[in-house]
């Protein structure tokens, strides 16, 4: 089905009603002609102002919106009110005020309706962004399609609007249909009573009262003899009146007066006058006439089938639209199918499915690429970790001899400057180990051939003794270096080796930021674990740097005159995750930082 052509008829049907309506309800009216052009003409009028107020609603606010179907409701009900309003005032039957009273009310009723589903469509498009709150486990949204709900809105308004139309058009219509008959009857009365009078000897006037008194009936009829130039006075004063003649029908005028709507016919008489009656048009309550059953069953089908219409496009669009969204969704479930939504129709809906397949398989071949690429780009990093672990390996051994030599070097008979320089190589070549054997560590780990850890249950307290005491020689003029143990520690089952490079390496860094202050390595029992803090009294650490430091070769901006390779950190964490541990930092800057070493209780504990 191509729904482009059926939302045209549907778009189109507010128009077509207008323009059907009156037809319809002027065809078989009495022949007021000013009154058939002027409701038909107005309500054309109305059509051309829904159109253009539509045409100007999407330009302002585009076609979607809660306004778009009320707007039309309304301008649709002000149509139809319009026509109701011709109908019954025109010619119908029904005198103005209380055609424009009905109108008033269907107006009124149309825009309540239209306010209405303005609303209920308002609110539940409100609902279209689902909060994360509604979304299932599974992240999804609710199952409540808000769209059915706008068409089952407009379904309703639309009926409401129609059952007031046809209710109002068919009294109109009726009182119509009498009002014919009275005008109809009443032609023929006069042309009888002509006859009868015309019969009557001329000087009989007292037959001829006697006459036109047995016409009059409750004051429905009024029978009268004037000259022939002559009209009833109650003519005459409705001629005088603004707007009081209605029209002319065949065989004399539809006159609006005071005291009610009356038709006037006249006869000639064979002695030159003419006789006048005067029918009282509403004087008989409407009542539905029989033959306008077909007519009100085609009003019926016309109104019906509007709502109809639009409950059988909403339902074929909200059914396709639903199919496409599971077929999604199983698609999401199952990753990128290529031809994941079934294509079923030749139509916009089956042009949205190909685009959404379309879309799925540049996502597959796309996410096939980058695969491609990230194998590529994995087998190079670990290339270049296997090239680090055997260049760093290499440089181990002749760095190793160059320190004993020294060592043995310092142990022979040199005078103080030769003893210094010798100290001097001695002490940069060990600066120059560490590095190559965090160069080392961290290509091993990032190849995935660290070795695992050797745990062992180790005394904390005396591992810290041992890092401060090696690191002691480090410790510059101008700073205090103290280590404090609050309680006893927990022997904990960890590597010592890996757990005192990581105490070095934290130890290390206060003293070689540190220039004046303190630097205190603080450990205290906590939760079966223990909590090692190593605090300074250094430059600070920016707050949005506090994690990135953990990351290789990442280091501080204004801090890169010190010796250091970004290493240290990302190695320590790395060994303290392997413990189950945490490793974080904390720091003010310009005031000092305190790292945070955290070891749990042993699993087996
Ligand atoms: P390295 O010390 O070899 O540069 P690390 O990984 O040990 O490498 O440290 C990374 C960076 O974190 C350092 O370069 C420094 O900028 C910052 N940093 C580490 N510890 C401290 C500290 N105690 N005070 C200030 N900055 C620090």
């Amino acid at each position: 089905m191509a729904l482009r052509p059926v939302l045209a008829c549907g778009a189109a049907l507010p128009p077509l009603w207008g323009l059907v309506l009156p037809h319809y309800l002027l065809l078989d009216d009495l022949a007021i002609g000013p009154a058939r052009w002027g409701g038909f003409l107005g309500a054309v009028a109305a059509v051309g102002a829904t159109l253009g107020a539509r045409a100007v609603r999407r330009r302002l606010a585009g076609p979607q919106g809660p306004h778009h179907s009320a707007w039309d409701l309304a301008m649709l009900s002000t149509v139809a009110a319009l026509v109701v309003w011709v109908q019954t005032s025109g010619g119908g039957g029904l005198p103005y005020l209380e055609g424009f009273a009905l109108a008033l009310l269907d107006v009124a009723a149309g825009w309540g309706a239209a306010l209405g589903a303005y609303v209920l469509i308002a609110r539940s498009r409100r609902r279209a962004p689902v909060a994360d709150a509604e979304l299932d486990a599974a992240g999804r949204a609710p199952a409540h399609p808000p769209m059915r709900s706008v068409f089952v809105y407009t379904a309703l308004g639309l009926a409401l609007v129609a059952a007031i139309v046809l209710g109002v058009g068919s009294v109109g219509r009726a009182a119509g249909a009498r009002a014919q008959q009275i005008i109809q009857q009443s032609t023929a009365l006069a042309e009888l009573t002509a006859a009868v009078l015309d019969e009557l000897p001329a000087d009989d006037d007292a037959r001829r009262g006697q006459v036109l008194d047995t016409l009059v009936t409750h004051g429905e009829v009024a029978a009268s003899v004037h000259a022939a130039d002559a009209r009833p006075e109650s003519l005459e004063e409705a001629a005088a009146t603004p707007g009081a003649l209605l029209a002319s029908t065949p065989t004399g005028w539809l006159c609006q007066t005071p005291r009610g709507r009356y038709h006037y016919v006249s006869h000639a008489l064979a002695d030159g006058r003419r006789l006048w009656i005067r029918a009282d048009v509403q004087a008989t309550s409407a009542v539905i006439a029989p033959d306008d059953a077909p007519g009100l069953m085609l009003l019926a089908l016309l109104v019906l089938a509007a709502p109809l219409a639009t409950g059988i496009v909403g339902r074929e669009l909200t059914m396709d639209l639903g199919e496409l969204t599971t077929a999604l969704r199983r698609a999401a479930d199952r990753g990128a199918d290529v031809a994941a939504v079934p294509v079923r129709s030749n139509d916009e809906i089956g042009d949205l499915a190909r685009a959404i397949n379309e879309t799925l398989r540049a996502r597959e071949a796309e996410n096939a690429r980058l695969a491609r690429e990230l194998e590529g780009a994995d087998a190079t990093d670990r290339a270049r970790s296997r090239f680090l672990a055997g260049a760093s390996h290499e440089l181990r051994t002749p760095l190793n001899a160059i320190t004993g030599y020294c060592h043995l070097l310092q142990q022979s008979a040199l005078n103080e400057a030769q003893q210094e320089d010798v100290s001097l190589i001695e002490s940069a070549g060990h600066q120059l180990l560490g590095h190559v054997d965090e160069i080392l560590d961290i290509s091993r780990i990032e190849a995935g051939e660290d070795a695992p850890l050797e745990r062992r249950p180790t005394d904390l307290e005396a591992l810290l003794r041992q890092v401060a005491q090696a690191r002691a020689k480090d410790v510059p003029a101008g700073v205090q270096f103290e280590v404090r143990v609050t309680a006893p520690l927990p022997r904990l089952c960890v590597d010592p080796l890996r757990i005192r490079q990581t105490l070095e390496n934290l130890v290390g860094n206060a003293l070689k930021f540190t220039r004046a202050g303190r630097v205190q390595l603080h450990a205290g029992p906590a939760g079966g674990g223990v909590h090692i803090q190593v605090v300074d009294t250094g430059p600070g650490i920016p707050t949005d740097e506090l994690e990135t430091i953990f990351e290789e070769f990442h280091r501080v901006e204004g801090q890169r005159q010190v010796a250091g390779t970004g290493l240290g950190l990302a190695i320590a964490r790395r060994f303290v995750t392997q413990h189950g541990g945490q490793l974080r930092a904390e720091s003010v800057l310009g005031q000092g930082s305190t790292f945070h070493l955290i070891l749990p209780p042993d699993a087996d504990a």
